[in-house]
């Protein structure tokens, strides 16, 4: 008897130009699958396009038109999508007083509506097929909040909440809803674009005794803790798109793990002690 040819699967991964996006379209890559690895500069994916069964194409979270444009030019060339995940994404840093409102607009466009809109241009592929993946990257940051990142933690919360009652919305239509949540990894750009866009923010000298302190707890929890490695968070949203479960949240690395177990495990008042002692700036 002759074996059914396995159907290769597909994964349409947003921000692959570097960091926990190009780590992932590299291991779906190495597992066998189709992986369009879309960016906003597709100029920069070569490596990427040069592997095989690899299409790289442009997808601007902010821009609709290249989103419905890389939903188009994934099911023409592969056929299908299986698994969306959504990843790109980046981080203010810097007290909320100091934040321009059109950052505090880009920074919900990129993280939150941005990710909407893809999700929104593949649901009706999924719901054709009676069966899809959304794995979307969160943070620590979408489970605990943290000083000089309210922004941020802003909309990661937002992406957790959304995704949590998309959750329930679709499972009835075959399509399950993922979420990962990385702790602190210094080796993709997100830190670089960070520290770029913090130098934006407006001098408030009420605010200067408090900054210096919180920077010497943040370089404090940085060099506390090993760095987990891209590829590490890479293999976790690859077992979040294929292990077949209708688990919702994947921690993915480990130095968040006590942070996270103190949210969820914790009373309000135990929770607020535990982050106080550790995140509050000692002035
Ligand atoms: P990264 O290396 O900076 O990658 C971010 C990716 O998002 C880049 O490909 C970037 O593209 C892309 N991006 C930014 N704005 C975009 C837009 N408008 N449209 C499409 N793509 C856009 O950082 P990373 O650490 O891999 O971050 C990936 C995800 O993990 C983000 O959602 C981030 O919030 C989350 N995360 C990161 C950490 C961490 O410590 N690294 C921790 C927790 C969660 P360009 O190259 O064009 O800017």
């Amino acid at each position: 008897m002759i074996s059914p040819t396995p159907i290769t699967r597909t994964v349409l991964i947003t921000g692959c130009s570097s960091g926990f996006g190009e780590a992932t379209a590299r291991l779906f890559a190495a597992c066998g699958w189709n992986v369009v690895a879309t960016m906003r500069s597709p100029e920069v994916g070569t490596e990427l396009a040069a592997l095989d069964r690899v299409l790289v194409t442009r997808l601007d979270v902010q821009d609709p038109a290249s989103i419905e444009a890389a939903v188009a030019a994934a099911i023409a060339r592969f056929g299908r999508i299986d698994v969306l995940v959504n990843n790109a994404g980046f981080g203010l840093f810097g007290v909320f007083e100091s934040t321009p409102r059109d950052k505090v607009l880009e920074q919900f466009e990129v993280n939150v509506f941005g990710m909407m809109d893809v999700t929104r241009a593949v649901l009706p592929h999924f719901r054709a097929n009676r069966s899809g993946v959304i794995v979307n990257v969160s943070s620590g940051a979408g489970v605990f909040a943290l000083p000089m990142i309210s922004l941020y933690c802003a909309s990661k919360f937002a992406l957790e909440g959304f995704s949590e009652s998309l959750s329930y919305e679709l499972a009835g239509l075959g399509i399950s809803v993922k979420i990962v949540e990385p702790g602190g990894v210094t080796s993709t750009n997100f830190g670089q674009r960070s520290g770029q866009e913090a130098s934006i923010g407006r001098t408030l000298p009420d605010y200067e005794p408090f900054v210096t302190a919180a920077n010497a707890v943040f370089a404090g929890l940085r060099t506390s803790r090993a760095s987990a490695t891209s590829e590490e968070v890479a293999k976790v949203i690859h077992t979040a798109a294929t292990d077949g479960t209708d688990r919702l949240r994947y921690v993915a690395t480990e130095d968040i793990k006590p942070l996270v177990a103190a949210r969820r495990e914790s009373s309000e008042d135990e929770y607020l002690a535990f982050m106080r002692e550790r995140v509050t700036p000692k002035l």
